[in-house]
């Protein structure tokens, strides 16, 4: 099997979530960053982006720590600057649950294709709302969303960034900087489980989660 790098943005600010820095808020017996690195623990690597603030947590010798940049994508950029693996897994600290199953997909779409990411059905009716009000109402079964770990051959995901960089352009996630490359990303089925924790009220989902989840 290929090497694998994880790297793992957590340099966010946590805003929206309103506890201070998001990685390293609690939800049962371990922060949001120890749920990852527990899932990731069978990894070559993992590479962490840190707000300039926070001092690195004690880890294990697999895990290295670097200061995250001003937005998300700059904090990828410096993770995949050091980063050895042949393949690299993209997963925001957010995501405390990585269901087993989904990384093992990725892993083996992306050994064929070079680019995988793992989607959800959008359950909801889905609109686009006009000053407040119903606006007109989109073909939910046309549209996805899209969850985290994303894997990448590391010189797909490099170029990529480099192309972003070269643009100044700037992405919530790694698949569309992939794809500005023309470079097809397959897709495969993700799993509700790893919801990310953004608002307060996806703490008491993620405490209940939490009860059971063995990692
Ligand atoms: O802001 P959002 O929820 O999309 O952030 C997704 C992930 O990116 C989080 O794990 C957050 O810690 C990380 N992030 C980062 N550097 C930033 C902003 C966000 O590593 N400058």
């Amino acid at each position: 099997m290929a090497t694998v790098s994880v790297l793992i943005p957590a340099a966010g600010s946590g805003v929206r979530l309103g506890r201070g820095p998001k990685a390293f808020v609690r939800v049962g017996d371990k922060t949001l960053l120890e749920w990852v690195l527990a899932a990731f623990a069978w990894a070559d690597e993992i590479r962490v982006a840190l707000p300039p603030d926070v001092a690195p947590p004690k880890a294990a010798a697999n895990v290295s720590f670097v200061t995250g940049g001003g937005e998300r994508q700059d904090s990828v950029a410096r993770l995949l600057a050091g980063a050895r693996g042949e393949v690299v897994l993209v997963h925001d600290a957010a995501r405390p649950f990585v269901v087993p199953e989904v990384t093992g997909r990725l892993l083996e779409t992306v050994a064929l294709s070079g680019a995988a990411v793992p989607v959800v059905s959008v359950p909801d009716t889905l609109i686009e709302p006009e000053d407040g009000r119903y606006g007109p109402a989109l073909d939910r079964s046309r549209y996805a969303l899209v969850q985290t770990p994303q894997a990448f051959f590391r010189e797909v995901l490099a170029e990529a960034h480099q192309l972003a960089r070269a643009r100044g352009h700037y992405a919530t996630d790694e698949a569309q900087l992939v794809k500005m490359l023309g470079y097809p990303v397959e897709l495969v089925p993700g799993d509700r489980r790893m919801f990310k924790v953004t608002y307060p009220e996806d703490l008491a989902l993620a405490e209940a989660l939490a009860a059971s989840w063995r990692v």
